[in-house]
């Protein structure tokens, strides 16, 4: 699934491209996309003369503003994709929603092989409304008080389980979890709330480190992700332990990686230098 790395990516070349384009259609391919839409929402053709003012990021879901107070939130869930392409390239089955321009060759599409995506079709104030209700801070905006607050608040549970909840904080999942975990030599299993104060901030700073550095890299490319040009991420080659699984550490080179569900989620570690 997309992580705040891979949706930031998606966001910026987005963003680069449509911000001041005019809608000249929007349809939907496929009717599970109008199934998911929620109460209050408009039909795809009310953003057809519409302009794009602005495109944002929050936890893993894209909004995108236009003008006349719409929005559109975005979800990509497992598997889905938001990108530009040149219209001759041909629509697959997998292809369920596109948006043309008038002013721009390319045209946005998304593209959800699982089909477990989504996009909402509502008045900006509604995604914002839904939003904040439904995430906690962004991790790249929190200062390190609030942080160890969190980790004290919510502290019964495990670390693997409060990285990935997104009400507590939003945008990360499951690789980006074991990556920061393993940056700061500490197990996945441990209490959010026996964290001395040390290893507290050494979470807080292998967190931002983590996602820094995926952002610069492009995101991680492991089964579907591309960004906004259908480009693959490189962050996958800095990752020392998610989907290694009985390689080396290597940190300490004493162990191998091992791989144990958490709440049904694969979580890998290394069971030697992750206190
Ligand atoms: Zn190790």
């Amino acid at each position: 699934m997309p992580e705040l790395p891979e949706v930031e990516t998606i966001v910026r070349g987005l963003k680069s491209e449509l911000v001041g384009q005019r809608v000249r259609e929007f349809v939907f391919l496929s009717p599970h996309l109008e199934k998911k839409q929620l109460p209050g929402s408009f039909q795809p053709a009310a953003y057809e003369g519409r302009k794009i003012l602005d495109i944002w990021r929050r936890g893993k879901m894209i909004i995108i503003k236009f003008d006349g107070q719409l929005g559109l939130l975005v979800h990509l869930k497992m598997t889905g994709q938001l990108f530009l392409t040149e219209p001759e390239q041909r629509i697959d089955r997998h292809t369920h929603a596109l948006l043309r321009f008038y002013h721009l060759k390319k045209e946005l599409r998304f593209r959800d092989i699982r089909k477990f995506g989504f996009l909402n079709c509502l008045a900006l104030t509604q995604i914002e409304a839904k939003v904040d209700q439904n995430l906690g801070p962004e991790p790249l905006e929190i200062d390190l008080a609030s942080w160890k607050w969190l980790l004290k608040t919510h502290g019964q549970k495990r670390l693997k389980n409060w990285l990935l909840d997104q009400k507590i904080i939003a945008g990360i999942g499951n690789i980006y979890s074991d990556e920061m975990l393993f940056r700061a030599r500490l197990k996945p299993f441990r209490l959010a709330g026996s964290l001395t104060d040390q290893e507290a901030t050494r979470l807080y700073r292998a967190m931002r480190r983590v996602l820094t550095e995926a952002i610069s890299l492009k995101g991680s490319s492991i089964s579907d992700y591309v960004d906004a040009s259908g480009e693959k991420g490189r962050f996958q080659e800095r990752h020392r332990v998610y989907a290694r699984e009985g390689q080396l550490c290597p940190r300490c080179r004493q162990e191998k990686i091992i791989r144990k569900k958490i709440n049904g989620r694969s979580t890998f570690f290394c069971p030697s230098c992750q206190d």
